[in-house]
């Protein structure tokens, strides 16, 4: 697969350094933050969909307060 030699822009430093190690183990080469990913991608639309759902999860109960 070509997506295993991509590399994806590290948030940590900036950097386009992080390749993926392992099953949804991903790990920037410059500043060896490791991050959870997609199994091939760094980043899923599933993924995406989990952190808005929590994201609206934490508004609701933000707005109970
Ligand atoms: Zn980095």
């Amino acid at each position: 697969m070509q997506e295993k030699r991509t590399l994806y822009k590290c948030d940590a430093c900036g950097k386009t350094a992080v390749r993926r190690i392992g099953t949804s183990i991903w790990r920037c080469k410059h500043c060896n933050t490791t991050y959870a990913g997609g199994a091939y991608t760094m980043r899923t639309p599933a993924g995406d969909a989990a952190k808005r759902l929590i994201e609206g999860h934490k508004a609701v109960i933000d707005a109970k307060q």
